[in-house]
């Protein structure tokens, strides 16, 4: 086992103060069996923690650091920024700058706000939608997460199906009955509750890609299928794209699957690192938003200098490399290759999944397509790989529910040192 005496003990004062000791859930690597690595820095794929231990990195802040950690440039022009001053609260040109270049890359979003987190895009995506239509209802998919809004958090995967509670205490009952869920990748379960409610439903929200039960693309049709449905009742279609967006390819979900949804959410990449999250898309939706409509949204924060600063950095950086999203599709191909390998060699069932540079693995002799099938892997597989990786200084996310990602920074040593690992893992696994 490696030694994380340091970030035991660093543990257990954090429990003294803060829920679980930590920030967010999922940080306090439940039911792994170990403390969480408690880390000190990263640069380009590792990631070092306080006990002097440093693993190649596949968490990537949960998406974000699609450069890798630290990029030199993102730091230089976030110091500069700071120079400047940390917050406004006034209008800068670098917003209308981040604004035409998301509409660049993301044509159906014709208008935007920034705001400070995905969780924010998605509530305010949705107060937009109700404030559009004038219905109340909403609809969203068993097992995509898009963030702790209250009426989001109704059969949401990821941090909150690692607990084994996917809906949340302290969520009314009132609140959580204008969300109807069906099952992700279910299109006879969707149509028929569009038929029956679909007039009722100010919108429908998806993760084009799912990548809050580990990874699931959507079956042929599915997307197909929201969009026909949703024109045809007048309903408002957001593609959470969070998580997906610049990963399933540059262009977002809705490039590789072809289908403009009405609105759209993104953060994580957006924000280079720092917190930024934005929902835009049609006009006359976006027009809603005071102080030109009477949908009410804002943010002290929002737009912040230093954030926007690292997403346009982010984002030119990507788009300053030809073919970047399909030279993270090949990384990922080729390190799930490997590991799939690994596992025929242990004698071990495993899907894999990938979505661009976003993947992730089940210990499932069949494949996956919705919640209930990533609730029937095989857990126990799950921690004894985690835990084999782990400790060969392999740094991937503590819970079967979570999406791994792949940054620019990965080289093929890093790939080729992850396969190696997932050998003696698998073994262990098995
Ligand atoms: N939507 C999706 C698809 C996500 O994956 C997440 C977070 O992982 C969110 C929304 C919420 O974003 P945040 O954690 O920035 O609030």
């Amino acid at each position: 086992m490696i030694d994380l005496t340091k970030s035991k003990a660093a543990f257990e004062e954090a429990k003294k103060y803060m829920p679980g000791g930590v920030n967010s859930p999922v940080r306090s690597y439940p039911h792994m069996g170990c403390p969480p690595p408690f880390i000190q820095e990263a640069h380009g794929s590792h990631i070092t923690d306080i006990d002097g231990n440093t693993y190649i990195d596949y968490v990537g802040s949960w998406g974000p650091m699609v450069l890798g950690h630290a990029h030199p440039a993102v730091i230089k022009a976030i110091q500069k920024a700071a120079e400047r001053s940390t917050s406004y609260g006034a209008p800068t040109v670098m917003e209308t700058e981040i604004a035409e270049l998301i509409h660049q890359v993301y044509p159906s979003i014709e208008k935007m706000r920034m705001v400070n987190s995905g969780t924010e895009a998605t509530m305010s995506a949705l107060r937009a939608a109700r404030g559009y239509t004038g219905r109340d209802k909403i609809l969203k998919f068993e097992g995509c997460y898009h963030g702790h809004g209250d009426s989001l958090l109704v059969k949401a995967g990821s941090g909150a199906a690692t607990f084994g509670s996917p809906d949340s205490a302290g969520v009314t009952k009132g609140t959580a009955k204008d969300t109807l869920v069906v099952p992700y990748n279910d299109i006879p379960a969707f149509t028929k509750m569009m038929d029956e409610k679909g007039d009722e439903i100010a919108a429908v929200i998806v993760e084009p890609v799912a990548g809050n039960m580990c990874c699931v693309p959507p079956v042929e049709g599915f997307l197909e299928a929201l969009r026909k449905e949703t024109e045809k009742h007048g309903t408002v279609l957001i593609f959470d794209e969070v998580m997906c967006g610049f990963r399933t390819t540059f262009h977002g979900a809705q490039a590789r699957y072809h289908i403009h949804p009405d609105m759209t959410c993104l953060g994580k990449i957006i924000g280079g690192g720092l917190p930024a999250a934005a929902y835009g898309g049609r006009r006359e939706i976006m027009n809603c938003i005071a102080p030109d409509g009477s949908v009410y949204q804002a943010g002290t924060l929002s737009g912040n200098p230093l954030a926007v600063t690292a997403g346009i950095e982010t984002l030119k950086q990507m788009m300053a490399i030809p073919d970047f999203d399909k030279i993270l599709e090949k990384k990922t191909k080729d390190l799930l290759t490997g590991w799939k390998q690994a596992a025929d060699k242990a004698g071990v069932p495993l899907v894999c999944h990938q979505s661009g540079s976003m993947f992730g693995i089940f210990f499932s002799e069949k494949d996956v397509l919705n919640y209930h099938d990533a609730c029937s892997a095989n857990a126990a597989q799950f921690k004894a790989w985690f835990l084999s990786m782990l400790n060969q200084h392999i740094y991937l996310a503590p819970s079967p529910f979570e999406t791994l990602f792949m940054s620019y920074a990965h080289s093929d040593e890093d790939i080729e040192k992850t396969i190696q690992a997932a050998d003696k893992a698998m073994e262990e696994a098995a």
